[in-house]
Protein backbone atom coordinates (compact mmCIF):
# COMPACT_ATOMS: atom_id res chain seq x y z
CA UNK A 1 0.00 0.00 0.00
CA UNK A 2 2.63 2.10 0.82
CA UNK A 3 6.76 2.37 0.31
CA UNK A 4 9.06 4.45 1.80
CA UNK A 5 12.51 4.73 0.55
CA UNK A 6 15.42 6.99 2.24
CA UNK A 7 12.95 9.70 3.49
CA UNK A 8 14.59 12.72 4.61
CA UNK A 9 12.66 15.86 5.33
CA UNK A 10 14.18 18.77 6.69
CA UNK A 11 12.76 22.77 7.61
CA UNK A 12 15.76 24.97 6.63
CA UNK A 13 18.69 23.74 9.06
CA UNK A 14 16.14 21.56 10.95
CA UNK A 15 17.00 18.09 9.58
CA UNK A 16 13.72 16.41 10.89
CA UNK A 17 13.26 12.89 9.02
CA UNK A 18 16.49 11.04 8.89
CA UNK A 19 16.20 8.30 6.37
CA UNK A 20 13.13 6.32 6.74
CA UNK A 21 12.24 2.97 4.38
CA UNK A 22 9.23 1.31 5.74
CA UNK A 23 6.58 -0.30 3.62
CA UNK A 24 3.22 -0.73 5.00
CA UNK A 25 0.79 -3.68 3.62
CA UNK A 26 -2.57 -3.53 2.98
CA UNK A 27 -4.95 -3.93 5.77
CA UNK A 28 -2.14 -3.18 8.60
CA UNK A 29 -3.14 -0.99 11.33
CA UNK A 30 0.05 0.46 12.19
CA UNK A 31 0.39 3.18 15.63
CA UNK A 32 3.51 5.55 15.40
CA UNK A 33 4.58 6.68 19.11
CA UNK A 34 7.61 8.18 20.45
CA UNK A 35 8.30 11.63 22.29
CA UNK A 36 6.96 15.31 20.77
CA UNK A 37 9.14 16.23 18.24
CA UNK A 38 10.47 13.37 16.94
CA UNK A 39 8.66 13.90 13.42
CA UNK A 40 5.98 11.86 13.89
CA UNK A 41 3.31 14.25 12.07
CA UNK A 42 6.15 15.13 9.38
CA UNK A 43 6.19 11.68 8.82
CA UNK A 44 2.92 11.04 8.35
CA UNK A 45 2.24 14.20 6.17
CA UNK A 46 4.67 13.51 3.54
CA UNK A 47 2.92 10.64 2.95
CA UNK A 48 0.01 12.63 1.96
CA UNK A 49 2.07 15.25 0.31
CA UNK A 50 1.02 17.78 3.14
CA UNK A 51 4.45 18.17 3.31
CA UNK A 52 6.90 17.89 0.65
CA UNK A 53 9.85 15.39 1.45
CA UNK A 54 13.74 16.60 0.74
CA UNK A 55 15.00 13.29 -0.55
CA UNK A 56 13.80 9.89 -0.59
CA UNK A 57 10.64 8.22 -2.58
CA UNK A 58 7.19 7.10 -1.36
CA UNK A 59 4.69 5.07 -3.53
CA UNK A 60 1.48 4.62 -2.55
CA UNK A 61 0.14 1.89 -4.63
CA UNK A 62 2.75 1.61 -6.57
CA UNK A 63 2.62 5.51 -7.61
CA UNK A 64 5.48 7.69 -6.61
CA UNK A 65 3.74 10.74 -4.97
CA UNK A 66 7.03 13.06 -5.78
CA UNK A 67 6.40 12.29 -9.73
CA UNK A 68 5.23 15.72 -11.39
CA UNK A 69 2.13 13.45 -12.90
CA UNK A 70 0.68 12.22 -9.69
CA UNK A 71 -2.67 13.90 -9.01
CA UNK A 72 -2.56 15.18 -5.65
CA UNK A 73 -6.74 15.22 -5.39
CA UNK A 74 -6.61 11.93 -6.87
CA UNK A 75 -3.87 10.62 -3.76
CA UNK A 76 -5.77 12.75 -1.43
CA UNK A 77 -8.80 10.80 -2.68
CA UNK A 78 -6.81 7.34 -1.90
CA UNK A 79 -5.12 8.60 1.61
CA UNK A 80 -7.20 9.98 3.75
CA UNK A 81 -6.38 12.42 6.61
CA UNK A 82 -7.87 12.84 10.41
CA UNK A 83 -6.33 15.78 12.39
CA UNK A 84 -5.94 16.61 15.94
CA UNK A 85 -7.87 19.50 15.77
CA UNK A 86 -10.64 17.81 13.74
CA UNK A 87 -10.82 20.85 10.72
CA UNK A 88 -13.97 20.75 10.00
CA UNK A 89 -15.34 23.42 7.78
CA UNK A 90 -16.99 25.87 10.45
CA UNK A 91 -19.33 27.43 8.12
CA UNK A 92 -20.85 24.52 6.87
CA UNK A 93 -23.11 22.18 8.22
CA UNK A 94 -22.23 18.39 9.18
CA UNK A 95 -23.76 16.86 5.83
CA UNK A 96 -22.31 19.70 3.91
CA UNK A 97 -18.47 18.57 5.52
CA UNK A 98 -19.08 15.25 4.09
CA UNK A 99 -20.65 15.56 0.88
CA UNK A 100 -18.32 18.80 -0.27
CA UNK A 101 -15.27 16.60 -1.26
CA UNK A 102 -17.00 13.72 -2.88
CA UNK A 103 -18.92 16.64 -4.47
CA UNK A 104 -16.07 17.90 -6.19
CA UNK A 105 -14.54 14.68 -7.12
CA UNK A 106 -17.19 11.83 -7.51
CA UNK A 107 -18.38 11.00 -10.32
CA UNK A 108 -21.93 10.30 -8.40
CA UNK A 109 -24.89 12.80 -8.12
CA UNK A 110 -25.62 14.78 -4.97
CA UNK A 111 -28.39 12.39 -3.89
CA UNK A 112 -26.05 9.19 -3.85
CA UNK A 113 -23.41 11.55 -2.29
CA UNK A 114 -25.72 12.55 0.36
CA UNK A 115 -27.35 8.98 1.10
CA UNK A 116 -23.64 7.86 1.33
CA UNK A 117 -23.28 10.53 3.58
CA UNK A 118 -26.49 9.79 6.07
CA UNK A 119 -24.93 5.94 6.31
CA UNK A 120 -21.55 7.20 7.37
CA UNK A 121 -23.35 9.77 10.02
CA UNK A 122 -24.78 6.13 11.26
CA UNK A 123 -22.03 4.11 11.12
CA UNK A 124 -20.04 6.84 13.13
CA UNK A 125 -23.53 7.54 15.54
CA UNK A 126 -24.24 10.44 14.79
CA UNK A 127 -27.48 10.20 11.96
CA UNK A 128 -29.08 12.80 14.01
CA UNK A 129 -26.53 15.88 13.62
CA UNK A 130 -26.91 16.18 9.79
CA UNK A 131 -28.07 19.49 10.12
CA UNK A 132 -26.09 20.51 13.21
CA UNK A 133 -22.68 22.86 12.76
CA UNK A 134 -19.42 22.30 14.30
CA UNK A 135 -19.79 24.32 17.19
CA UNK A 136 -22.74 22.30 17.94
CA UNK A 137 -20.80 19.57 18.66
CA UNK A 138 -18.61 18.29 21.26
CA UNK A 139 -14.94 17.08 20.83
CA UNK A 140 -15.63 14.09 20.39
CA UNK A 141 -18.56 14.43 17.76
CA UNK A 142 -15.98 16.58 15.66
CA UNK A 143 -13.72 14.12 15.46
CA UNK A 144 -16.25 11.11 14.87
CA UNK A 145 -17.16 13.48 11.76
CA UNK A 146 -13.96 14.09 10.73
CA UNK A 147 -13.57 10.82 10.47
CA UNK A 148 -16.76 9.77 8.76
CA UNK A 149 -15.65 13.02 6.46
CA UNK A 150 -12.42 11.02 5.79
CA UNK A 151 -14.60 7.72 4.80
CA UNK A 152 -16.79 9.68 2.61
CA UNK A 153 -13.77 9.93 -0.05
CA UNK A 154 -13.33 5.88 0.06
CA UNK A 155 -9.97 6.40 0.54
CA UNK A 156 -7.41 3.14 0.65
CA UNK A 157 -6.20 3.89 3.73
CA UNK A 158 -6.59 6.59 6.81
CA UNK A 159 -3.47 8.18 8.50
CA UNK A 160 -4.69 9.57 12.20
CA UNK A 161 -2.81 12.48 13.74
CA UNK A 162 -3.57 12.22 17.37
CA UNK A 163 -6.52 11.87 16.74
CA UNK A 164 -7.80 11.83 20.68
CA UNK A 165 -5.09 14.32 21.81
CA UNK A 166 -7.39 17.21 21.82
CA UNK A 167 -10.61 15.59 23.46
CA UNK A 168 -11.85 15.81 26.88
CA UNK A 169 -10.69 12.35 28.91
CA UNK A 170 -14.44 11.37 28.23
CA UNK A 171 -14.52 11.67 24.71
CA UNK A 172 -11.74 9.66 23.99
CA UNK A 173 -13.48 6.29 24.26
CA UNK A 174 -16.26 7.14 21.31
CA UNK A 175 -13.60 8.13 19.13
CA UNK A 176 -11.70 4.89 19.83
CA UNK A 177 -13.95 2.59 18.86
CA UNK A 178 -15.05 4.06 15.47
CA UNK A 179 -11.01 3.53 14.55
CA UNK A 180 -11.04 -0.10 16.26
CA UNK A 181 -14.62 -1.22 13.92
CA UNK A 182 -12.66 0.32 11.27
CA UNK A 183 -9.82 -1.90 11.95
CA UNK A 184 -12.08 -4.45 12.23
CA UNK A 185 -13.33 -4.27 8.81
CA UNK A 186 -9.93 -4.37 7.35
CA UNK A 187 -9.02 -0.60 6.82
CA UNK A 188 -5.73 0.10 6.27
CA UNK A 189 -4.64 2.69 8.87
CA UNK A 190 -1.44 4.49 10.34
CA UNK A 191 -2.67 5.85 13.64
CA UNK A 192 -0.45 8.56 15.53
CA UNK A 193 -1.03 8.08 19.17
CA UNK A 194 -0.48 9.03 23.01
CA UNK A 195 -2.72 5.71 24.07
CA UNK A 196 -0.98 3.08 24.35
CA UNK A 197 -3.77 0.53 25.47
CA UNK A 198 -4.73 1.43 21.71
CA UNK A 199 -1.28 0.68 20.44
CA UNK A 200 -1.03 -2.24 22.49
CA UNK A 201 -4.98 -4.08 21.53
CA UNK A 202 -6.07 -1.97 18.17
CA UNK A 203 -2.62 -1.85 16.46
CA UNK A 204 -0.82 -4.75 14.11
CA UNK A 205 2.14 -3.39 14.55
CA UNK A 206 3.76 -0.30 16.31
CA UNK A 207 6.66 1.73 15.09
CA UNK A 208 8.51 3.67 17.63
CA UNK A 209 9.85 7.00 16.37
CA UNK A 210 12.92 9.08 17.74
CA UNK A 211 14.74 12.02 16.28
CA UNK A 212 13.38 11.35 12.73
CA UNK A 213 14.22 7.97 12.70
CA UNK A 214 12.17 4.43 13.35
CA UNK A 215 14.12 2.99 15.90
CA UNK A 216 11.72 0.19 16.88
CA UNK A 217 8.77 -1.68 14.49
CA UNK A 218 7.40 -4.80 15.34
CA UNK A 219 4.31 -6.60 16.93
CA UNK A 220 2.69 -4.85 19.86
CA UNK A 221 3.26 -7.82 21.74
CA UNK A 222 7.24 -7.43 20.99
CA UNK A 223 7.20 -3.84 21.05
CA UNK A 224 5.75 -3.31 24.52
CA UNK A 225 7.00 -6.48 25.82
CA UNK A 226 10.71 -6.93 25.09
CA UNK A 227 11.79 -3.75 23.21
CA UNK A 228 14.71 -4.24 22.02
CA UNK A 229 16.15 -0.41 21.59
CA UNK A 230 17.20 1.50 24.88
CA UNK A 231 15.23 4.73 23.82
CA UNK A 232 12.31 2.65 23.14
CA UNK A 233 12.25 0.64 26.95
CA UNK A 234 12.85 4.54 28.31
CA UNK A 235 9.99 6.23 26.33
CA UNK A 236 7.49 2.63 27.35
CA UNK A 237 8.77 3.55 30.64
CA UNK A 238 7.67 6.96 31.28
CA UNK A 239 4.22 6.62 29.41
CA UNK A 240 3.29 3.05 30.43
P1 LIG B 1 5.89 15.20 16.46
O1 LIG B 1 4.64 15.10 15.67
O2 LIG B 1 6.59 13.91 16.68
O3 LIG B 1 5.71 15.94 17.76
P2 LIG B 1 6.68 17.01 14.34
O4 LIG B 1 6.78 16.21 13.11
O5 LIG B 1 5.48 17.86 14.52
O6 LIG B 1 6.93 16.08 15.61
O7 LIG B 1 7.92 17.99 14.43
C1 LIG B 1 9.26 17.56 14.35
C2 LIG B 1 10.17 18.79 14.35
O8 LIG B 1 9.94 19.52 13.15
C3 LIG B 1 9.92 19.74 15.50
O9 LIG B 1 11.13 20.27 15.93
C4 LIG B 1 9.05 20.82 14.87
O10 LIG B 1 9.22 22.04 15.52
C5 LIG B 1 9.59 20.86 13.46
N1 LIG B 1 8.58 21.28 12.47
C6 LIG B 1 7.44 20.64 12.18
N2 LIG B 1 6.77 21.28 11.19
C7 LIG B 1 7.52 22.37 10.86
C8 LIG B 1 7.38 23.43 9.91
N3 LIG B 1 6.31 23.49 9.10
N4 LIG B 1 8.36 24.36 9.86
C9 LIG B 1 9.43 24.29 10.67
N5 LIG B 1 9.63 23.31 11.58
C10 LIG B 1 8.69 22.37 11.68
MG1 LIG C 1 2.72 15.65 16.07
Amino acid sequence: MIKIEGLHKSFGELHVLKGIDKQIDKGEVVAVIGPSGSGKSTFLRCINKLEEPTKGSILVEGRDIMEKTTNINNLRERVGMVFQHFNLFPHKSVLENLTLAPMKVKKQGKDEIEKKAMSLLKRVGLSDKAGAYPNQLSGGQKQRIAIARALAMDPHVILFDEPTSALDPEMVREVLDVMRDLADEGMTMVIVTHEMGFAKNVASRVMFMDEGVVVEDGHPIEVFESAKNERTKEFLDKVL
